[in-house]
């Protein structure tokens, strides 16, 4: 398996975690877009988020894990954006599954640039 969160998973790449549990992990994204830029992750491999989606648990997983972190920390009353890329028109680049939580600053608007 040459999945590059999994192995930030197993601790066989070093990330800077913020964020970890028995299902999901929060990491700081390595090219920051923001301020704060984060990754959310499952613990289990799928691709894209329509696979996450048919395993609902996951899914839910991963948000609430999100949450948690959101919740407690200054995003929570400033704000923040979750951002998932599918596929080449999203311009995916890592094929596990991740939500982008961006914020820390005012972001500007949403669209193809
Ligand atoms: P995507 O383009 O697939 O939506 O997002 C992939 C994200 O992973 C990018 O924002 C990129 O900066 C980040 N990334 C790529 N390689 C690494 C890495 O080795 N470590 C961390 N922390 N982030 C990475
Ligand atoms: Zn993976």
């Amino acid at each position: 398996m040459s999945c590059l969160f999994c192995k930030i998973i197993k601790n066989e790449i070093p990330a800077q975690k913020v964020f970890e549990n028995e299902t999901v992990l929060g990491f700081k994204d390595i090219y920051p877009q923001s301020k704060e830029h984060y990754l959310f992750i499952h613990k289990s491999h799928t691709e894209n988020i329509l696979e996450l989606i048919k395993e609902e648990k996951s899914l839910v997983e991963v948000m609430k894990g999100l949450s948690e972190f959101a919740e407690n920390s200054k995003l929570f009353e400033n704000g923040f954006r979750i951002v998932t890329n599918k596929g080449k028109h999203g311009a995916q680049s890592v094929f596990h599954t991740h939500f982008h939580l961006l914020g820390g600053e005012q972001l500007g608007g949403f669209g193809v640039n």
